[in-house]
């Protein structure tokens, strides 16, 4: 494969070169893994999309939200990038942006290109393959890249950590608690919507939100955020109602951060966080193969059988990787 092509196409912002070089950083394959360095490496970081994390449990309304903001935004010129953060097998019916009918008008969007969810069903890789598939997104020119996970926990802290906004999604609860969305990713948040604020729903939708601003007041306020956020707003993905809203408050919150330098430092904190995770992982990876493998299993008999201590143990293998 020609990295120089590829490169030069994903920078002409072709959707062609995009896709395969998504492929390629998805792919497990040593020799592609190789290629895909020297392609992020060729493209650089010169560009940058505003990158929106959007989490949302099943059924809430991402896919119906995500082709009514993203055509509301093509339709203002703007160029829109869809990924997803997640396990297949995390939603039933495979992978979560596999079928297209969800999203038919704006897949059919010259200005936007979205991209099903990689299949490999370990988080901790498909995470770090949609690091660099933003990336990608981001070098090819696109000016919003939508990045979606189902509500699952974990892939929630992920996503934080891929974003420049967290935009949490969800939906008119019945009675009157909070929806069992954990503290954490309350914490997390920089925007709650919550959407199906049209019809016979409108009212609890506007009473869900009530209650969510007054959770969201009693947070701690965090040093990255102007007055008045985090927020809670009612859109109707169905009806459009309060999408341009939303877009209003995450381009001011987006200014904001920009002006008082939160928004780069929280990029660098991300890039730090994403190379100790490269790292982190290439050492995991060195221990399930030789020969540090086969050392393990020796030591660990050893352990086992009691001429070792586990401490010893560890020392002579850490010692080991140190030197290798
Ligand atoms: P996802 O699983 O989070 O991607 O949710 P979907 O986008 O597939 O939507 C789940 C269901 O909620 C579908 O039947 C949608 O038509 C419906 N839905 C989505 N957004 C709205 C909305 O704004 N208002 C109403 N009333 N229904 C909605």
């Amino acid at each position: 494969m020609d990295i120089a092509e590829l490169a030069a196409g994903v920078a002409a912002g072709q959707r062609r070169a995009l896709a395969r070089s998504i492929t390629l950083v998805e792919s497990a394959r040593a020799d592609h893994r190789a290629q895909a360095l020297q392609l992020l490496q060729t493209l650089g970081q010169s560009r940058q999309a505003l990158r929106i994390g959007l989490s949302g449990t099943p059924g809430v309304g991402k896919s119906t939200f995500i082709e009514s903001f993203g055509l509301m935004l093509t339709g203002q010129g703007l160029r829109v990038a869809v990924l997803a953060v997640d396990p297949s097998s995390a939603r039933s019916g495979g992978s979560i942006l596999g079928d297209k009918t969800r999203m038919e008008r704006l897949s059919r969007d010259p200005l936007a290109f979205i991209r099903p969810s990689p299949s490999q069903a370990q988080m901790g890789g498909v995470a770090r393959r949609t690091r660099e598939a933003v990336a990608l997104c981001e070098a090819a020119g696109f000016d919003v890249v939508l990045i979606e996970t189902v509500g699952v926990g974990q892939s929630e802290t992920v996503v934080a950590e891929l974003c420049d906004i967290f935009t949490l999604l969800l939906a008119p609860a019945g009675g009157d608690e909070l929806q069992g969305v954990k503290r954490g990713i309350m914490e997390m948040a920089d925007l709650i919507l919550v959407n199906k604020a049209d019809g016979d729903l409108k009212a609890a939708a506007l009473r869900t939100c009530a209650d969510y601003a007054g959770a969201l007041h009693l947070l701690r306020r965090r040093p990255q955020d102007p007055p008045g956020f985090p927020k809670a707003t009612t859109v109707s993905a169905l009806s459009e109602d309060g999408l341009a809203g939303a877009w209003a408050e995450m381009q001011a919150l987006a200014a904001w951060r920009r002006e008082n330098g939160h928004w780069a430092a929280r990029r660098a904190d991300q890039a730090r966080h994403w190379f100790e995770e490269e790292v982190r992982h290439g050492l995991l990876a060195a221990l399930a193969r030789e020969p540090a493998l086969g050392v393990m299993q020796r030591l660990g008999a050893n352990v086992a059988a009691g001429s070792l201590t586990p401490e010893a143990a560890a020392a002579e293998m850490l010692s080991l990787l140190g030197r290798a």
